[in-house]
């Protein structure tokens, strides 16, 4: 069986894509992947999704668009897709548990959380260094932490943490701020947030402990290494889109997004790319479900353009 789509990542992109797909009767099969709706199940409030004058939680917002595109048809599967072979019809997917076959194929496989790559910070993830101050922010009441970065990410996790611990930190190896100028207002605005720049984290102990006692930092300028009593890090510098399955087969830029033209295309007929894997400039849930209309209705018109016998085989 040759299927009409293969959308791989179940996000906002990709789930706006199955929806559209779906309700143009091309009978999507959405891979969800590993972190199954993203990053808005990483995040709670919501308040810039247009339609909900309340805001809406970003899971619910997902399970919401999941049963809107299931209605129309959309198979969505628990699996992650292991090697794809783009370079001629039909395209080919493969999991772990199967091999499929399709005319087209929608990537939103996302972004994910950039890491230091300190050996003591993979040691102790999730013993007190997270990549996710929404989810883990909680865990830290009472306490004095860490935030890693200088970009608007690290404000808004530095300005959330400040809901419960006592005292943030913001870790940062330069001497001016990334993030924007109403996101550095508002973080050198609250009085729980104290300042280090000019520093890199050279390492997070304890790791013979097994839990977060405190992290050293060197001064960029003197070298002069200094020790910050933290019981948590929030690592929050940023994101690496997930195109590794792609490397070789679809062109991508310095950074490893891939590059769309004309809409979702990419380098290779037949594959579209939607949401952050293809745009790390707004990153917005809006943004990716946008782009992933464009990429199901460029989809569906180039399969409207295939040669008949590529249609139905
Ligand atoms: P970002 O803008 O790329 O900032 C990453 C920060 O981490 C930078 O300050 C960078 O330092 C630092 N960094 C990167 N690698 C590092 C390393 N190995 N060691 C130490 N520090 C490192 O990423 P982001 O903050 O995630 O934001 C991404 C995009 O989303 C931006 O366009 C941002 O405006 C947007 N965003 C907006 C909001 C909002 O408006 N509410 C919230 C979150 C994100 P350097 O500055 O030295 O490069």
């Amino acid at each position: 069986m040759i299927r009409n789509v293969i959308i791989i990542g179940s996000g906002p992109a990709g789930l706006t894509a199955a929806l559209y797909t779906a309700r143009a009767n091309m009978q999507p099969l959405v891979i969800e992947g590993l972190e199954a709706g993203g990053q808005l199940m990483l995040t709670t409030l919501v308040e810039n999704y247009p339609g909900y004058r309340e805001g809406i939680m970003g899971p619910d917002l997902i399970a919401d668009m999941r049963v809107q595109a299931e209605k129309f048809g959309a198979e969505i599967i628990q699996s992650q897709v292991t090697a794809v072979e783009l370079c001629a019809l039909p395209l080919v997917v493969r999991t772990a548990e199967a091999e499929f076959r399709a005319r087209t194929v929608i990537i939103a496989t996302g972004a994910s959380a950039r890491l230091l790559g300190l050996p003591s910070e993979r040691t102790l993830m999730g013993h007190g260094v997270s990549t996710c101050a929404t989810c883990d922010g909680y865990f830290f009441r009472g306490q004095e932490i860490a935030v890693v970065g200088g970009g608007d990410s690290a404000m808004e996790e530095a300005l959330f943490l400040t809901k419960f611990a006592t005292k943030v930190t913001v870790v940062h190896r330069r001497g001016t701020l990334r993030a924007s100028k109403i996101m550095q207002d508002k973080a050198r605005a609250n009085a729980k947030i104290e300042w280090r720049l000019n520093a890199e984290v050279d390492q997070i102990n304890d790791t013979t402990a097994g839990e977060v006692t405190s992290m050293m930092l060197r001064d960029v300028n003197t070298g002069a290494r200094t020790e910050l009593p933290v019981s948590g890090v929030f690592v929050a510098i940023g994101h690496t889109p997930n195109t590794s399955l792609f490397h070789g087969q679809i062109e991508m830029d310095a950074n490893g997004y891939l590059l769309t033209h004309d809409g979702a295309k990419t380098s290779v007929p037949g594959v579209f790319a939607c949401g952050d894997v293809q745009d790390h400039v707004y990153r917005q849930a809006i943004t990716a479900a946008g782009t992933g209309c464009m990429a199901a209705l460029d989809a569906e018109r180039y399969l409207d353009g295939l040669p008949e016998h590529l249609q139905t085989a």
